[in-house]
């Protein structure tokens, strides 16, 4: 296994230290995967593919399709927060510009913020912010779901689901974007998609991770 987020961690057999160590079957997997198999099997109608979205402080993603995960031939499918939004936009920490992160997640509002207003303050601030009539709080949650827009477009263009799922703790802040997402949508799609990907928001709110690892090794 790798990650590039922890670079001193390479070709270590953690799944196996760990099993020896607990005695019990372990599974190394994305967290936003392993998220997206625990939603899918918390749906009373499971639809034959969906794609889950989890919005934090970056943007992850997960297919299931056929009631599998799908990780990809190098466990690096749905790598969804860097898909370019905006082209030449801001500095991403993959080294790209004008990743879906860099605008959907809780930094990327944090950042839209700040740019609008130079003021530095948490999502969830600028949340409240936007709800009492904050004009540049709002705004900033609007980029968000435009840009989320653009990144479902493609998804569906490219993978035609019954069903997005949106989850993660920013979800909350879904009433804030809902708006500006299905606009986006709705323009970017081609005309035999529209209204066919069914958009939910995620009730199991941060459980999805807990009980996807437990079904992965059922
Ligand atoms: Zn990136």
């Amino acid at each position: 296994m790798q990650s590039p987020n922890l670079p001193g961690l390479r070709d270590v057999d953690l799944a196996g230290e760990l099993s020896d160590l607990l005695g019990l079957p372990v599974k190394v997997e994305n967290d936003a995967l392993v998220a997206a198999f625990g939603e899918y099997m918390l749906l009373a109608e499971k639809p034959r593919s969906m794609v889950y979205l989890g919005l934090g402080t970056g943007v992850g993603g997960g297919l299931i399709h056929g009631g599998q995960p799908y990780p990809g031939d190098h466990g690096m499918a749905m790598e969804v927060g860097h898909i370019i939004v905006t082209p030449h936009g801001r500095k991403c920490g993959c080294g790209n510009l004008g990743c879906l992160e860099q605008y959907a997640a809780a930094t990327g509002v944090i950042a839209s913020y700040a740019e609008a207003t130079g003021e530095q303050l948490l999502a969830h601030e600028i949340a409240a912010r936007a709800k009492a009539g904050d004009s540049h709080a709002q705004a900033a949650y609007d980029l968000a779901g435009s840009t989320l827009g653009i990144a479902i477009a493609h998804l569906a263009k490219t993978l035609d689901p019954a069903l997005v799922l949106i989850g993660g703790g920013m979800s909350q802040a879904w009433p804030l974007m809902q708006k500006a997402l299905k606009d986006q949508l709705h323009q970017d799609l081609i005309p035999v998609l529209r209204d066919k990907t069914q958009i939910v928001v995620s009730g199991s709110g941060d459980q999805a991770g807990i009980i996807g690892a437990a079904y992965l090794t059922a």
